[in-house]
């Protein structure tokens, strides 16, 4: 069976064809500059010359029509015809309090996804563009939406409740949804696969550090807490994202800088963050680069974000009552061997022990503590497109 794995951005459009019967990448694709002037789609079929092919492409329903045409593509395609997708996954990012697991979507299921644009107006329009383009374009082919907030839907009141008056969340559902949780899924249920331990029996705490990064708790195989919280502001210190502050902070200086409500929404979540603390760069091998070279403020962000993620772990490791494994996933959890080992440096107090040689890696999954009697410590490549052809071919072959 083949399933297409469809992930949806405003302005750019990722695409993955899986065969699930070995799960292989048949080919893969980017599709960028949308609705913009100079708009192409990079395409990558397994064992054939990668192409860049340019088309103008005005909207979400140009560029699938265009990945479509390209899969089938006698050239540079992977499959003879259409028919020969048997089901589409999509990422959705925000499921509200409605999706606690992945879904096949019907016209119910798109009012629905129509009704959570509100809880994340930047995210959910695109994504549901690409599902209504798609629905149009193979109007029998069965598809799922995935959610990136469904894995942390298991969390209890006591983790999702803000300390606000309790109408806000009635009212408005102000309260914590988590986010990269395909992810987070993905690497926790891998990493007790490569402990051949029974995922119910422990306690992950997974780090997804990249542009984004969140942190979560993940126990007996369910997410009990997570560091992005109403959107994915709250938590680490990011790229360009302030992560956790004094709320007190954001009218403080709405005033002193006469700006706007939105202008200080631009300044949290484009301008902050080791970005905004180094004044060099949103991209970790800048500030690594930057901070051998002397800079002290990209050494300061770089301590920062370190601080935040080790204090996040720390409470998780309290929460849960120890911990089995802790996981590096993601851009910097995947390739920075500093990050990571500045990270587990001061935590041999939770037998965190990570081993300087064994860390010297990228890119790769591995096992990063030689001494087994300490916290497993791996690097797990995460792979959310993986995770929603298995969710999808799992709710389609029912
Ligand atoms: P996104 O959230 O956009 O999916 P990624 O998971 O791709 O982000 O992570 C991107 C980040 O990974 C970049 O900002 C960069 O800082 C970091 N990164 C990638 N390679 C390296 C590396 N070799 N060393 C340090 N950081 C890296």
């Amino acid at each position: 069976m083949n399933i297409l794995v469809i992930n949806c951005g405003s302005s750019s459009l990722k695409y993955q064809l899986i065969d699930m019967n070995g799960e292989t990448v048949l080919c893969k694709g980017l599709v960028e500059r949308i609705g913009i002037e100079g708009s192409r789609v990079k395409h990558n079929t397994t064992g054939k010359d990668k192409v860049v092919i340019e088309e103008s492409l005005a909207n979400h329903k140009d560029a699938i029509s265009l990945v479509l045409d390209t899969l089938v593509d006698e050239e540079h395609g992977a499959i003879k015809s259409m028919e020969e997708i048997d089901a589409v996954g999509h990422r959705v990012v925000h499921g509200g309090e409605s999706f606690s697991s992945s879904v096949i979507i019907d016209d119910e299921v798109m009012k629905v996804l129509y009704e959570c644009i509100e809880l994340a107006p930047l995210h959910n329009p695109p994504n549901i563009m690409g599902i209504e383009a798609c629905r149009e374009l193979m109007p029998s082919t069965p598809m799922v939406a995935v959610f990136d907030t469904a894995f942390h839907q298991t969390m209890e009141p006591d983790n999702y409740i803000y300390p606000l008056p309790y109408e806000f969340y009635e009212k408005y559902r102000i309260r914590r949804y988590g986010f990269h949780g395909t992810s987070h899924k993905y690497v926790s249920l891998r990493a007790a696969e490569l402990l051949n331990r029974d995922i119910k029996d422990l306690n992950i705490v997974t780090c997804h550090l990249g542009n984004g990064s969140s942190v979560c708790a993940v126990e007996g195989g369910k997410s009990t807490d997570t560091s992005m919280g109403f959107t994915p502001l709250e938590g680490l210190a990011m790229g360009t994202r302030s992560g956790d502050l004094d709320p007190a902070i954001i009218p403080y200086i709405m005033d002193k800088e006469n700006i706007t409500f939105d202008e200080v929404n631009e300044l949290l979540n484009k301008k902050s963050g080791v970005l905004g603390i180094s004044g060099i760069s949103s991209d970790f091998r800048d500030l690594e680069i930057a901070m051998e070279n002397g800079d002290k403020r990209a050494k300061l962000a770089l301590d920062v974000f370190v601080n935040r993620v080790k204090k996040y772990v720390g409470a998780y490791v309290a929460t849960m009552c120890g911990i089995d494994a802790l996981v590096f996933t993601a851009g910097i959890g995947e390739n920075s061997s500093y990050i990571r080992r500045k990270i587990c440096e001061g935590l041999e107090c939770l037998n965190i022990r990570i081993d300087a040689e064994l860390n010297n890696i990228r890119g790769e999954e591995a096992q990063l503590n030689r001494d087994l009697t300490s916290t497993a410590i791996f690097v797990i490549p995460t792979n959310e497109e993986l995770m929603i052809a298995r969710d999808t071919l799992g709710l389609v072959s029912k």
